[in-house]
């Protein structure tokens, strides 16, 4: 029973952690929409997972008639390669992410890891080769140490300071107490927990991501504004997460991406622009133009 119930919570958490990555506010609004849940083919098998090549092969998938999605995206993300998406809001971003994700099946065209089909493989075996980090990652009502853990359960004590650590979270982790006084890695987050701003929410994901060392790793950096020097901490953190992995990166703040090995522009779905910061400066474009409206490097203008 105690089994039972234990697999119960993961279960909803891995549920939360999803639906909560995909619930987004925008224009004050909350667009979240739990998509119908995909089941595993019968057949399906584990993805393997050794380079961590990830191929969009023009896919093609909408909401309903004529209303948002992305449109012929044709994409190698070579093993190792940093990648930058950027566009305007209601581009296309994150539906590129969560077709990758799984969390929809592609209308046209298909996604691979390493040569195989995300829809043939088991959801399981997808959700552990990717880690995920987001300012608007849910948490769920378990201590700060099994938020952590929840990428690995198995992890030591040493694993998850040191991954906490690396993560820029110790810190704050041991000045927290949640209301019924349990307190750093034993007090309660989620939404009877510690509440945590936007950016000790990225970090714990992050610290999530790091003891979880998938392969592949997935930012959707938040429009919202840190304090500079959270700013600083946490890009290092970012970096050092990405270190030999194959990253695919949501940037509002372009100078969060300037340096990654190529930057995508999407435009109404499609891939408007590809190149390096360089390139895309070169080629007066859309790049160009949000990189221009910046003042400093934030992106206001380039997210509306
Ligand atoms: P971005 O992340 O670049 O802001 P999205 O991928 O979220 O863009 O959205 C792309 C387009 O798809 C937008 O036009 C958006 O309104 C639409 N869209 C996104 N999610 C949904 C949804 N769950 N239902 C209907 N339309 C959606
Ligand atoms: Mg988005």
């Amino acid at each position: 029973a105690i089994r039972l119930a234990q697999m119960t919570g993961w279960i909803s958490f891995t549920l939360l952690a999803i639906y909560g990555h995909i619930g987004e506010v925008e224009d004050g609004m909350h667009t979240l929409t739990p998509p119908h849940t995909l089941v595993d083919a019968p057949d399906a098998t584990e993805l393997k997972v050794d380079k961590g090549e990830i191929v969009f092969e023009d896919v093609t998938f909408g909401y309903g008639r004529d209303v948002g999605g992305v449109e012929g995206i044709r994409l190698t993300v070579k093993p190792g390669e940093k990648l930058g998406i950027v566009g305007a809001s209601g581009a296309g971003k994150s539906t590129l992410l969560s077709l990758l994700l799984r969390l929809y099946d592609p209308e046209k065209g298909r996604v691979t890891i390493d040569g195989q089909d995300i829809s043939k493989v088991t959801q399981e075996s997808l959700r552990a080769a990717i880690g995920m980090v987001t300012q608007e990652t849910a948490m769920f009502n378990r201590t700060a140490r099994d938020n952590i853990v929840y990428g690995r359960p198995e992890a030591t004590e040493d694993e998850l300071i040191s991954a906490a650590e690396k993560a820029e979270a110790h810190e704050f982790i041991l000045d927290m107490e949640d209301h019924k006084g349990r307190q750093g890695y034993e007090a309660h987050l989620g939404e009877r927990g510690v509440k945590l701003s936007g950016g000790q929410r990225q970090r714990i994901a992050l610290a999530r991501a790091m003891i979880k060392d998938a392969p592949i790793l997935v930012l959707d950096e938040a429009t919202s504004a840190l304090d500079s020097e959270v700013e600083a901490a946490i890009q290092e953190a970012l970096e050092r997460a990405m270190e030999g992995k194959t990253v695919i990166a949501i940037a509002h703040r372009l100078s969060t991406i300037s340096d990654m090995d190529r930057i995508i522009v999407l435009d109404h779905g499609r891939i408007a622009e590809e190149g390096t910061h360089d390139e895309l400066i070169a080629r007066a474009g859309l790049y160009a133009r949000f990189w221009d409206r910046q003042s400093g490097g934030f992106a206001r203008e380039a997210a509306e």
